[in-house]
């Protein structure tokens, strides 16, 4: 058994999450500021540790943005993430957010290299040293999404999936729509403990998490076919981030709608 410990960062209220088993530590998303960073690193290096690892959700700006900061870890993600094509123009969203809220950093960002990369077809299992995890694809917000369970912790990290502050931001609704029967089915075939999403408060009770599946599933819904713009709250509920939401909300149906082109 081993032990986690979740940081929430103050910007976008994104999870980093450390886990620790024996000789083995594991952290995912490592974000946002300097100083944030500087503690989870802290956090992966008590002693007796041996075998380092950062991993990625997804490739988007906010997740990466720690990766410099880091030297010793093995990179892992998924194949998709190895081949964005937009890498720069993630580094240049970190510079963008930098500027504009004055944050300093001693590293400069880089997109993280894999060493490892994760099969994105279909679920896979790894040995990460000390630690057994599972991968699922997990494409609709971004085509490289990954969830990553810990099956012996009941431990889910979801990335950018199963919020309770925002909607799902769609690229691709159809693939969003099968991640979302990956989660359902996630959650019928372990005993999940925690999961944690990649912005907003970690789920512990399944009941919490069902009913996230089902307003993701209920707003992907309203998006589908309709001519009238319907309102995010009529089928995802509130937010208190509602302003920065209705801008994504329309973002996602102008996205819905050029898919249907
Ligand atoms: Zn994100």
């Amino acid at each position: 058994m081993g032990q986690y410990r979740i940081f929430q960062s103050c910007f976008w209220q994104l999870n980093s999450v450390v886990y620790h088993e024996n000789k083995t530590v594991l952290c995912w998303d490592p974000a946002y500021s300097a100083a944030e960073i500087e503690r989870i690193r802290a956090a992966m290096d008590p002693s007796g540790i041996v075998d380092h690892y950062l991993l990625y959700t997804h490739g988007d700006y906010d997740h990466i943005a720690g990766d410099s900061a880091f030297t010793g870890p093995l990179r892992v993600g998924s194949f998709g993430m190895a081949e964005r094509r937009d890498k720069a123009e993630a580094l240049g969203l970190i510079e963008a957010v930098d500027h504009e809220y004055y944050v300093r950093r001693d590293f400069p960002p880089r997109f993280p290299k894999l060493d490892i990369k994760v099969e994105d077809k279909g679920p896979s299992t790894q040995r990460l040293s000390d630690v057994e995890v599972h991968f699922f694809p997990a494409p609709g917000h971004t085509a490289d999404g990954l969830f990553t369970l810990i099956p012996s912790m009941g431990l889910w990290i979801a990335g950018d999936y199963l919020s309770d502050i925002e909607f799902p931001f769609v690229t691709d609704l159809g693939a969003y729509a099968q991640t979302l029967e990956t989660a359902s089915r996630i959650l019928e075939d372990f005993p999940i403990e925690v999961m944690v999403p990649g912005h907003g408060n970690v789920a512990l009770r399944r009941a919490e998490i069902l009913d996230r599946i089902e307003r993701s599933k209920a707003y992907l819904g309203s998006l589908e076919g309709s001519e009238r713009i319907k309102p995010w709250q009529e089928s995802w509920g509130t937010s208190p981030f509602y302003s920065f939401l209705d801008k994504m909300h329309e973002k996602n149906i102008q996205q819905v709608r050029s898919q249907n082109l």
